[in-house]
Order: C-alpha cells, then sequence, then structure tokens
C-alpha cells in the first residue's frame, strides 16, 4: 500500500531526513518549506497524508492544520504533528484543531511508521466505501434518508475493574455516549448490539492480553466494524505500533489527560457513524440494483444469471426444471383508458398476485415493462402445468382496485411455459426462447392462456 506523503518542516536537514526514512518504508516524498507552502501543495497534490512540524517561521503547524481542514479540498486527508514541546496542552491544541495524530520529537520512528500506515489504510477504507456510495448515486438511485445521530455505546476494558470505573466517571460530563464497564469475556460475549468503540487497555489480565482482545473482536462479524482505541503505557512503543498494525482505530499513551481520551472517543464515534452510514448506504445501493422499484421483484440484470444457475443445478442433478413467462393482454388499453397510475398499481397486484401462488424457492422476476418471469426448478412438467393454469386464473379473476377512485378491473395474462423435463435443457437461453414462442402461441390464440413448448412432454 503505498501513498504520497508531504512533509512540512522549514529546515531543510529535518525534511531529508524525514525523507529518507519514509522513502526506505517505499513511500512517495513531497516536501514544502513552510506553512503556506505546506497549503500550496497539499492543494495542488492532494496527498495521502501530511506530517507538519509544529515550529514553522511562517506558520505553525495548528494553524496550517486548521486551514487544511477548513478547506473542503483537503479536509479528509490525514495529518500527523510533531513537535519537541511535550506540553500536553499543545497536543490537546494540536488534536483539537483537526490533527488525527500528535507525536514528540525526537520521533519514535516505529510509532511513526505504524501510525502511517494505520492512517492510510483508514483513509483507504473510507474512500473505497465512498466510491461504492458513489457509483450508486451514479446508477440513480435515491440519497439515502438522513439518520439520526444517534448516542453511541462506549465499552470500557481494563486490567482491573477500578481502573475502568475510573475511566468511566473521567468521561462521563465529556463524551456524548453511553459508557459500560466490561471483562474480556463479556466483551466477547456481549449478545446485544455491538459497542461502536471499545476502549481496551493493552495489558489485561496478562501483558499484551488486550492486543489479543483486539483481533478477536476483528473477527467477529457482529464487532467487525466496531472502533477499537487501545491505552498503551507510554514508553511502550512496540506495543503501540503492533496494535496499530492490528487494526487498532486510535491509541492513547498513559498517562493520559481525561480531555484527550474524551477528544479522541469523540472523534472515533463520528467516524464509526458515518462509515456505518456509508455500509448501509452501499448494501441498501446493491439491493435496489437487482431489484425493480415499482413491485419490489428481481429485475433482469439479476434474473438472467440466476436463471443460468438455477439450470446448471438442474442439469447436475438431472432435476426437473421450467421457465414461464407471462405478459399482461391489452395492457396498453389500460394505459390508455385509465392512466399511467393505474397501469402501475396494475403491475404491482399482478407481482403481488404472482409472488404469492409460488415457493419461495421459485424466482420471479419482472423482466420488461408488463412481462415477468417464474423459473421453478425440481417442478415435474405436470405440476408446472397446473401451476401455471391457477395463475392465469387467480390473476384473470382478480379485482384490482385502482386509485383516485376510478373503480376496479381485471386483466388478464398470457403464459408461455418450457420445460426440462430431466434438466437436460441446460442451456437457459433456448428454454427462455422456447417459452417466448410458446408466448407468442397463447396471444394469437386469443390470449388470456398457457401455452407450452413442444418439448414440455
Ligand atoms: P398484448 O396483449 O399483445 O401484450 O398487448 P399489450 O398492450 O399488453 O402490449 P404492448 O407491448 O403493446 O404494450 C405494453 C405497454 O406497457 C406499453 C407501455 O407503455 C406499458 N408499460 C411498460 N412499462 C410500464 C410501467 O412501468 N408502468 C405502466 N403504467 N405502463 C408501462
Ligand atoms: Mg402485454
Ligand atoms: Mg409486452
Amino acid at each position: 500500500m503505498p501513498g504520497r506523503i508531504l512533509v512540512a518542516d522549514d529546515i531543510a536537514t529535518n525534511r531529508i531526513v524525514m525523507k529518507v526514512r519514509l522513502s526506505e518504508a517505499c513511500y512517495e516524498v513531497l516536501q514544502a518549506s513552510g506553512g503556506q507552502d505546506a497549503l500550496a501543495v497539499a492543494r495542488r497534490e492532494r496527498p495521502d497524508l501530511i506530517l507538519l512540524d509544529m515550529i514553522m517561521a511562517d506558520m505553525d503547524g495548528i494553524e496550517v492544520c486548521r486551514r487544511l481542514r477548513a478547506d473542503a479540498e483537503t479536509a479528509d486527508i490525514p495529518i500527523i504533528i510533531f513537535s519537541a514541546d511535550r506540553n500536553p496542552g499543545q497536543k490537546m491544541r494540536a488534536l483539537q484543531a483537526g490533527a488525527d495524530e500528535f507525536l514528540p520529537k525526537p520521533l519514535d520512528e516505529t510509532t511513526l511508521l505504524a501510525r502511517v500506515r494505520s492512517l492510510l489504510r483508514a483513509r483507504e477504507t473510507t474512500q473505497e466505501l465512498a466510491l461504492r456510495d458513489s457509483t450508486r448515486r451514479v446508477l440513480g438511485f435515491a440519497e439515502p434518508p438522513e439518520t439520526f445521530a444517534r448516542q453511541g455505546r462506549v465499552a470500557l476494558v481494563a486490567a482491573r475493574r477500578e481502573q475502568a470505573l475510573a475511566w468511566k466517571t473521567a468521561l462521563r460530563s465529556q463524551v456524548h455516549a453511553t459508557l459500560e464497564v466490561m471483562t474480556r469475556a463479556q466483551a466477547l460475549g456481549d449478545a446485544g448490539a455491538a459497542p461502536d468503540l471499545f476502549v481496551i487497555a493493552a495489558d489485561l489480565d496478562r501483558p499484551g492480553d488486550g492486543l489479543r482482545l483486539l483481533t478477536d473482536l476483528r473477527a467477529r462479524a457482529a464487532t467487525r466494524h466496531s472502533a477499537v482505541l487501545i491505552v498503551v503505557p507510554e514508553t511502550a512503543h512496540d506495543t503501540a505500533a503492533m496494535a496499530l498494525d492490528l487494526g487498532a482505530n486510535d491509541l492513547l499513551a498513559t498517562p493520559f489527560d481525561p480531555a484527550e481520551l474524551a477528544h479522541r472517543l469523540e472523534v472515533q464515534l463520528r467516524r464509526k457513524h458515518q462509515a456505518d452510514r456509508l455500509r448501509a448506504s452501499v448494501k441498501d445501493g446493491l439491493r435496489m440494483a437487482v431489484t425493480d422499484p415499482l413491485t419490489g421483484l428481481f429485475n433482469r440484470r439479476y434474473a438472467l444469471p440466476h436463471l443460468q444457475q438455477m439450470g446448471d443445478r438442474a442439469a447436475q442433478t438431472d432435476r426437473s426444471f421450467a421457465v414461464m413467462l407471462l405478459d399482461i393482454d391489452h395492457f396498453k388499453a389500460v394505459n390508455d383508458r385509465h392512466g399511467h397510475a393505474a397501469g402501475d398499481t396494475v403491475l404491482e397486484r399482478v407481482a403481488r398476485q404472482i409472488t404469492a401462488n409460488l415457493r419461495p424457492s421459485d424466482l420471479v422476476a419482472r423482466i420488461g415493462g408488463e412481462e415477468f418471469l417464474v423459473a421453478m426448478p425440481d417442478t415435474a412438467p405436470d405440476l408446472a402445468r397446473r401451476m401455471a393454469e391457477r395463475l392465469r386464473q387467480t390473476i384473470g379473476t382478480l379485482p384490482i382496485l385502482l386509485p383516485e377512485g376510478r373503480g376496479s378491473i381485471t386483466v388478464s395474462v398470457s403464459i408461455g411455459m418450457a420445460i426440462s423435463p430431466t434438466g437436460l435443457e441446460r442451456d437457459v437461453d433456448r428454454l427462455l426462447a422456447l417459452a417466448d414462442g410458446a408466448l407468442y402461441r397463447a396471444k394469437s390464440e386469443g390470449r388470456n392462456k398457457v401455452r407450452s413448448a413442444p418439448n414440455a412432454a
């Protein structure tokens, strides 16, 4: 996972040292010689990550960070600020200005590189989700409804219960979330909705056990998307780096200022909420890509490959397999006489009637304006014909109530069937062509009829 990193420092030797380190780790390095330069390069080059020195002659790192965040073009780029000033107030100012991390100088290389990898990975995930979401939009699907920001749920897991309770007390007034103290076992066994975020001490019963809990949580479907923040002793650089490489979303070094923990929690909760929304919307988009919005049935795009799979299965298992094409008779006249909205109502009701009279294993799809496909796996020819006949009758006698007080009407359907008695006809295109021919006969022989292709013995 290479990436382009912008290093902003007004001392050339510092930039060069950093460039060597990052280049060795295979990153492409861009340089800026001060604050203004950093803003210009960031805007022009859109790097994947920005490293900012706190003290620069023309503009300090915090101000640069604030401006990057305020500009839509650069607002999403992860930022690490580093400084020799260890004053905790300085760190909080950097985080509040929107920095993702603040690292003390001299920089610990292991920690720095692990942090860089982690931030780049997180950015890639968000971008991928956003890309899928925008594809969904390009395909013309509506904007998902804005969900209300619900109260987040945070689980606190420490070596000793008193420790976790102390975190809880310190955080209570500062975080907009439900805080729950949990043991390791409770975190893994939690039956309800997964917490949005776990705060876990790196050392639980045994040193490093917190990292094992992290991987266990990542391995479970219920907690895979929960954010995890690992609390590590300040000097444990290797543990910190390992936690990030194992997928921790954030780190906090002890001893810590509760305000810093609260700030990091808020940031992670906000990101988690945003990612949840994107995921939900992508899932929704996938569903919408394969269904017809009017009837809720599968669309043609889904139905044809699925039909092929059903055909292949039938052939492998020597089972009989039936395909029906249904077409509403004189549907154009419904539109002409009663309006398009009435036509839509008829389509919906006919679709519902088809589904209600078939088995869950049967595939029902709307493959054209007023044309439906039904595929029935494992269905003997005789049964298939009876089902087709029953469908024709129930639809033809169903009174359909039209909107806007236009009374009710009935419509009929013509049905063409093709059956592969022993799954021998594995070419579903041919089966469909046969069904289409049978449908044509049903129409030309007077409509409101079921006709079977000649091979449907
Ligand atoms: P036939 O008995 O030969 O099948 O005649 P028909 O009128 O049903 O068939 P034709 O193919 O001539 O007309 C189909 C009509 O279906 C034309 C089209 O405007 C209408 N249609 C297609 N999709 C929709 C839809 O989503 N809603 C509505 N209301 N009408 C639709
Ligand atoms: Mg028709
Ligand atoms: Mg038609």
